[in-house]
């Protein structure tokens, strides 16, 4: 087959990695900076080029779309779906996973767990927002963050009354959730791959840290993940729409709730913690699912 890798930098780890994977099993693979792709959206016959040059005969597209780069990223990966390719994972599904707020709705109308979540836009509402979200302590969210950062403890009502108000000061969109204080600092990262879990870790947020993330110096390791929690992964990937993600679990004392769902999500920490071969188990998804015009969507909604 003939895959292409949507991903600004061939030398990152997980690009790396998807590419030695492809090529171990006998695929073609070309690493596309999306930003470099240029499209031709007029015609009846969609096109991309790429550095003077069109594309053709791709059998499959891997979008590793960042989020300072899903506009323009999920547009070329919609041509591409235009194009007949298929796409590991949609745009409109990625699209959805990138929106906090409407990921965690679409998560709650299907009953996945949540930790007790609320949004408001005004000022004026965030008293009633704190007692509808149980008082602190809790966790304030930009919903434009990632990896950690605009993620914050609020340890007393007085803080977290600061800390909305700061943010909403500075016009940033929020969230405001019940600090799951059971978890410990702790994470797990499921990685879905086809319907299933294939690897797991646990994330441990370093000494005086609650955020595991291993951006912010959390560390990995493997873990075993009860039926309950590997069921919930799976739903919550279900839900958002993606083939291939990561969904990040807490363990809370009201059962296992989803925090995030990722649709980009790296492959070192994963590989490394669980010694699974997550690239050559995304190829294999690839080779059993690869049709011609085989998507939900056809970048359409
Ligand atoms: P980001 O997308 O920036 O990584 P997350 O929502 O995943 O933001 O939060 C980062 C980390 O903070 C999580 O990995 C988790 O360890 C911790 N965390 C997030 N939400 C909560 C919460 N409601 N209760 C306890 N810890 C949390």
């Amino acid at each position: 087959m003939k895959i292409a890798i949507l991903s600004r930098d061939a030398k990152l780890y997980s690009t790396r990695r998807l590419m030695e994977a492809a090529r171990a099993n006998d695929h073609e693979v070309q690493v596309l900076d999306p930003l470099r792709c240029y499209m031709n959206i007029t015609s009846a016959k969609p096109t991309i080029h790429y550095k003077g040059k069109e594309l053709t005969g791709f059998d499959a597209v891997i979008p590793r779309i960042g989020a300072s780069i899903t506009f323009y990223g999920t547009a070329v990966l919609r041509q591409f779906e235009m194009m007949g390719v298929f796409p590991v994972n949609e745009s409109v599904a990625i699209s959805r996973a990138r929106d906090k707020l409407r990921s965690l709705q679409l998560l709650s109308r299907k009953g996945v767990g949540l930790p007790v979540t609320g949004f408001a836009h005004s000022p004026d509402d965030i008293d009633d927002l704190l007692a509808e979200v149980q008082g602190a302590p809790l966790v304030v969210k930009l919903l434009e963050g990632t990896q950690g950062v605009g993620v914050v403890l609020a340890e007393t009502r007085k803080a977290a009354e600061s800390v909305i108000q700061a943010f909403m000061g500075l016009r940033q969109n929020i969230l405001v959730q019940e600090f799951v204080k059971e978890a410990g600092g702790t994470d797990l990262r499921c990685f879905v791959i086809g319907g299933k879990v294939v690897a797991a870790m646990q994330r441990r947020a370093k000494e005086g840290e609650f955020r595991s993330n291993l951006h912010r110096g959390g560390s990995a390791e493997p873990v075993k993940l009860t039926p309950q929690e590997r069921a919930t992964a799976v739903k919550a990937a279900k839900v958002i729409g993606l083939n291939v993600c990561g969904v990040d679990i807490l363990r809370s004392s009201h059962g296992p709730v989803v925090i995030e769902v990722n649709a980009s999500p790296g492959l070192e920490g994963i590989e490394t913690a669980s010694g699974v071969d997550v690239a050559g188990r995304i190829v294999s998804f690839i080779e059993q699912n690869a049709r011609p015009h085989r998507t939900q969507t056809r970048g359409k909604g």
